[in-house]
């Protein structure tokens, strides 16, 4: 969250929206209130250049508003650079309910969720993020139809993690082509920091490929599941930045490269499923560029999932996201290629391309 990075009293100094340190060029910020259910909520349309603005709703328990505003505007911006640089036809737009998924969420609540979305008339369509299910967004779809990753017995898509963890991988490949001439991971040894939904079934894929798969989580039952399942060994060291590995793969949580780690890691590539990996994009960023280290941009080759929801709006199936997933690639390869020869971060050089589509865009619509 936000707060890792300013301080509470930094956040409360500054004017209440717009000059809020995650505030950047947002189109539109709708805060939501509704005394009987105890909705508190706030949407973040960053930018409808490309299309609607497409993003998670994300329930947590904030400490304060201003945890909750910045979280909504970092998360809606990047959005837009996520769909922009996968090359789909949306915006980006993020909201975030404040409150305890667990005890605060009821069906009354998710529907009068969906009738702010629904007021919204398409320009914000909402999917599942941390704190949702699918369900909740069945609930959200009993009152409007601008809303994703609904069950695939409603028309849905699905679980979005498995075609998450197959961009990860095409990500992942493109970088070893770009590092080592090759894009075989046979041999490579790669730690999988975090094997939930998407890490296991990225685990899977490395295994097949005959990869040297070691796995960390904090969930021992976990580690001890998948690491019988696939035979793959569990990390037993202090310190997992250390560790001496080819590919460093995060999955957990984001911000896991940042001052302290920065200079510990020795893979060569970095490449995985968490969002937001860099706790500063500019400082580390440059780091992990001057260490060599080949880094992934985590919103390009994470797209997996929202290229798999967006089947349901353009009305693609499975094999068609699959393919598109694929296509993270060839992107990845002309990325890696951009930012040499722009001499800029392979972050900085995913966040230009990204801005270029937009920017393109505009003049067109100006036409
Ligand atoms: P998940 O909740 O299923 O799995 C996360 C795993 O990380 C869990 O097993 C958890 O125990 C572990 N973990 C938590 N803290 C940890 C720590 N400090 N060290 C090691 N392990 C830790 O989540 P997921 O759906 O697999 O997503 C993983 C990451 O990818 C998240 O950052 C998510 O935002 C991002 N992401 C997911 C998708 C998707 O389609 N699911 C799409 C884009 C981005």
């Amino acid at each position: 969250m936000i707060a890792e990075v300013v301080s509470q009293k930094e956040l409360q100094k500054m004017d209440p929206v717009f000059g809020q340190v995650s505030f950047d060029n947002h189109e539109q910020i709708v805060f939501c209130h509704d005394k009987d259910t105890g909705l508190k909520a706030i949407i973040g349309i960053h930018n409808t250049v490309l299309g609607p603005a497409l993003g998670g709703t994300r329930m947590w328990n904030y400490t304060n508003e201003w945890e909750a505003l910045n979280d909504v505007l970092r998360l809606s911006r990047g959005m837009t650079f996520k769909s922009a640089v996968a090359g789909l036809n949306l915006g980006g737009g993020k909201a975030v309910i404040i409150g305890d998924a667990k005890t605060q969420k009821t069906p009354e609540l998710m529907r009068k969720f969906g009738e702010f979305v629904h007021s919204l008339s398409g320009k914000y369509i909402t999917a599942e993020d941390v704190g949702m299910k699918t369900e909740d967004m069945d609930t959200v779809h009993d009152v409007t139809p601008y809303v994703t990753g609904i069950s695939e017995s409603r028309g849905g898509s699905g679980n979005p993690s498995p075609v998450t963890a197959y961009g990860v991988y095409m990500g992942m490949k493109a970088a070893a082509k770009f590092k080592y001439g090759s894009d075989s991971l046979r041999g490579k040894k790669v730690l999988v920091q975090g094997i939930g939904h998407v890490g296991e079934t990225l685990v899977d894929f490395l295994v097949k490929e005959g990869a040297e798969v070691i796995i960390a989580d904090i969930n021992q039952e976990r580690l001890n599941e998948v690491s019988a399942q696939y035979g793959v060994k569990i990390y037993a060291g202090n310190d997992l930045y250390t560790a001496e590995v080819d590919i460093y793969a995060p999955c957990a949580l984001g911000a896991t490269i940042n001052d302290s780690s920065v200079y510990k890691i020795t893979a060569d590539i970095i490449a995985g499923a968490a969002n937001n990996q860099l706790a500063d994009e500019n400082v580390h960023g440059k780091i992990l560029q001057e260490r060599g280290i080949l880094y992934a941009p985590d919103f390009l080759i994470n797209a997996g999932g929202i290229i798999n929801v967006y089947a349901e709006i353009e009305k693609y199936d499975k094999a068609e996201a699959l393919r598109r997933t694929e296509n993270i690639y060839n992107t990845s390869l002309e990325i890696f290629d951009y930012a040499v020869k722009n001499k800029l971060t392979t972050h900085q050089a995913a966040l230009l391309v990204a801005q270029n589509r937009i920017n393109e865009r505009k003049k067109e619509m100006a036409k």
